[in-house]
Order: structure tokens, then sequence, then C-alpha cells
């Protein structure tokens, strides 16, 4: 096993799989946009609902004054023409008191009448209105729907060309296995799933690790996988890095005992 040529992969794997799960993110996304168009264009469209039937309902009152001036017209017709068989000055006074409230009435509805005319106009203005503007809504909500379908094509043919692509690193070195267990880890520690030891410490999570096992990193005889953070370690030398791992080792032999094994970690994974 070239561990060397190993570890290379891997970090293009990394790339490769930093590069689908950005895709999977961008296509759960994608129909999250729509949605709040379309939700703005369910409130326009309730809007209207309510407004037609404000607007349906005044026109119904405005239909009952309609009859009811017209009643009262004729009420008042037919006390005038009554005015012509009245014989006494008693009748005549209830009469004229009769005409006069009738006219009352009817001045009263008319008045009702034209209030009520100008309401079913501005209803029909702002009615017209809200259908523009719904029509323009459903129309941005339209356009959309197309614009994401199409680029939701265009990014699934590019997930399935890079899963396709991630996959074919599998191999007798990068086992089905290991590949999971760095999936996993690169996608829970946001893209970075292989980091060097530098010295003693992890770059991943700047723990120092117990020499023993950093001795096994440098000999690169396998993958280990960090005990504090899961991912997987190379040995990168660095300037001082010999030094920082000879002053460690003094440091921390007493710490040996508390070395986890691989095993024990398997399940952060
Ligand atoms: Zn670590």
């Amino acid at each position: 096993m070239n561990e060397a040529a190993v570890f290379s992969r891997l970090n293009q794997l990394q790339n490769d799989l930093s590069i689908r799960f950005a895709l999977e993110e961008e296509i759960a996304r994608l129909p999250r946009d729509l949605k709040v168009k379309q939700e703005l264009l369910d409130t326009i469209n309730l809007d209207y609902i309510d407004e037609h039937t404000r607007s349906e309902v005044a026109k119904v009152e405005l239909k009952n004054l309609g009859y009811q001036y017209e009643d009262a017209v004729q009420a008042r017709d037919k006390s005038e023409r009554n005015m012509e068989l009245i014989t006494t000055q008693r009748e005549f006074e209830a009469l004229e008191k009769e005409i006069k409230d009738a006219a009352a009435k009817e001045q009263s509805l008319l008045k009702q009448l034209h209030v009520k005319e100008k309401q079913v106009q501005e209803f029909e203005m702002r009615l017209t209105e809200k259908e523009e503007l719904m029509a323009l809504q459903k129309s941005e909500v339209d356009a959309e729907a197309s614009k994401i379908d199409a680029l939701l094509a265009e990014k699934q043919q590019e997930l399935a060309e890079v899963g396709a692509r991630c996959e074919s690193y599998i191999d007798d070195e990068i086992t089905p296995d290991l590949y999971a267990k760095f999936s996993n880890i690169v996608k829970n520690k946001k893209g970075k799933g292989i980091v060097p030891v530098h010295g003693l410490v992890c770059q991943g999570c700047h723990i120092i690790l117990p020499v023993q096992f950093v001795n096994s990193v440098r000999d690169g005889k396998g993958v280990e996988f960090c005990p504090y953070c899961s991912r997987i370690l190379y040995w990168e030398d660095v300037e001082g890095a010999d030094e920082k791992f000879i002053a460690g080792r003094v440091d921390s032999e007493a710490d040996l005992g508390d070395f986890v094994e691989e095993g024990e970690f398997d399940d952060v994974l």
C-alpha cells in the first residue's frame, strides 16, 4: 500500500465530495426560493377573494337600496295623487305630512344609493388592480418554476457525474468502508476530512496526540483517524516539526495510558 498515493487520492476525493455536498445543498435550496414567491401569490389570491366577497355584498346592498328607492318614489307619487281626493283641512294636513315624510325618505335613500354606487365602483377598481397584480405574480411564479426545473435538471446531471466520480475512487485501498467513513467525516467536518499532523498536533482539531500514535501516523503503514476529531491523519514535515515531536514525546510519555484505541471512536463517525 502506497500511503502517499492514498492520501493524495483521499485529498482529491475530498474535493469531489465537497462539490457533491454543495450540489446536494443547492438542489435542496432551489425549491425553497420558489416557495417564497408561491406564498406571496397565495396571499395575493386570498386578498383578492376577500375583496371580491366584499364587493359582491356591496352589489347586493346596492340592488336592495335601488328597490327601496323605487318603493319610496311610488309611495310619494301615490300620496301626491291622493291630494286630489281630500276634502277637509285635517285630511290635507295629514296627507301633506305623509308627502313630506315620503320625500325625505326618498332623498335619504337616493343619498345612500349614491354612496353605495361609489363604493361598488371603488371595489371594481381595486379588484382590477388586484387581478393585474395576481397575473403579474403568477407569471413570475411560472417563470421561476420553469427556471428552477431547468436548473434542477442541470444540477441533478452534475450531481450524477460528480457522484460517479466520487465512487470511482473506491478500490482495494479506498475500500467501500473507508469511503463511507471518509464521506461522513468530510460532510460533518465542513469539507475537511483529511488533515496533516505537525509535530504532535492534529491540524484538524489542534489537540496534542499521543506519541506512539503519531509514530504510527509517521510510519504510514495504514490509515489512522484522529482519536479526537475523527479526521484521517497524515504526517507532514514542517519547519520545527521534529523538534516539537521530540519535545512533545518527553511531555506526553506519561499520558500514553489514556490513549484511545481506534475502535472506540468509530461511533462518532
Ligand atoms: Zn483531530
